[in-house]
């Protein structure tokens, strides 16, 4: 099947999940994951109508945002090491993952002295293994405070991988305590800004949206499988 097609079905897929769920599908973005793949499928895409592309590297998200030029956000999604933020700022329209202090101050540091506001999530993990991207509960609560800080930064909300291997029943469980915790995180800040819970990738998009994302992560269902 070709990309048109397989978004085609994407989007009839996410809009049968919202209303199975009671929600507006209009509620739920998709975010197109294009690492891994060329220039052509992003543009076959966009002509599609999506405008928004998801990229996990630095590098790759750079090449792409300069010499793709198309009126489309990039969202970077990847595990970001502070000293490749500067290269983003300006270029990305939302950060997915930002887990830990120092990244929340390096990407005050360099918005400040680039003049823009960087709209972030903060990407949990509330299971918690070593060696994965995400902040656990507690955490969390504490990059919340840090961000508040942060006038340069502008938190849009949570994000979320589901841990791998689980069962259907206990990975929708995980996107229920992450709601759980997004609904706390809304209520204690009170700002309309906080409008953003992106969880859901190719395998698991439909439990995500009954559990209230707002944002799936789609890679391989639209572009195909990756060789990597
Ligand atoms: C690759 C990736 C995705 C998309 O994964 P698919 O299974 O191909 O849909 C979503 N989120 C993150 C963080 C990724 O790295």
């Amino acid at each position: 099947m070709g990309i048109q097609q397989q978004l085609c079905e994407i989007h009839g897929r996410l809009d049968r999940a919202a209303q199975k769920a009671g929600r507006d599908p209009k509620e739920v973005s998709l975010l197109c994951v294009s690492k891994n793949f060329p220039k052509e499928a992003i543009c076959e895409a966009a002509a599609c109508g999506e405008r928004l592309f998801g990229e996990n590297r630095v590098d790759e998200f750079s090449i792409k945002h300069d010499n793709i030029k198309l009126s489309v956000d990039w969202h970077f999604i990847g595990q970001l090491q502070s000293n490749k933020v500067r290269k983003l700022i300006g270029k990305t329209s939302l950060i997915h993952s930002v887990d830990r202090p120092s990244l929340v101050k390096e990407l005050q540091r360099r918005s400040l002295e680039a003049g823009v506001v960087t709209d972030i999530l903060l990407q949990v993990d509330l299971q918690k293994k070593e060696g994965r991207g995400g902040a656990g509960t507690d955490a969390a609560k504490a990059l919340l405070e840090e961000v508040s800080l942060c006038d340069a930064l502008r938190l849009r909300g949570l994000m979320n991988v589901a841990p791998f291997g689980l069962s259907a029943l206990d990975t929708e469980r995980n996107f229920a305590d992450v709601k759980g915790l997004f609904d706390g995180f809304s209520r204690e800040l009170k700002s309309p800004c906080f409008d953003t819970l992106s969880m859901g990738m190719s395998g698991d998009f439909e439990l995500a949206i009954a559990q209230g994302s707002t944002l799936v992560r789609i890679g391989s269902a639209i572009f195909g499988a990756r060789n990597y």
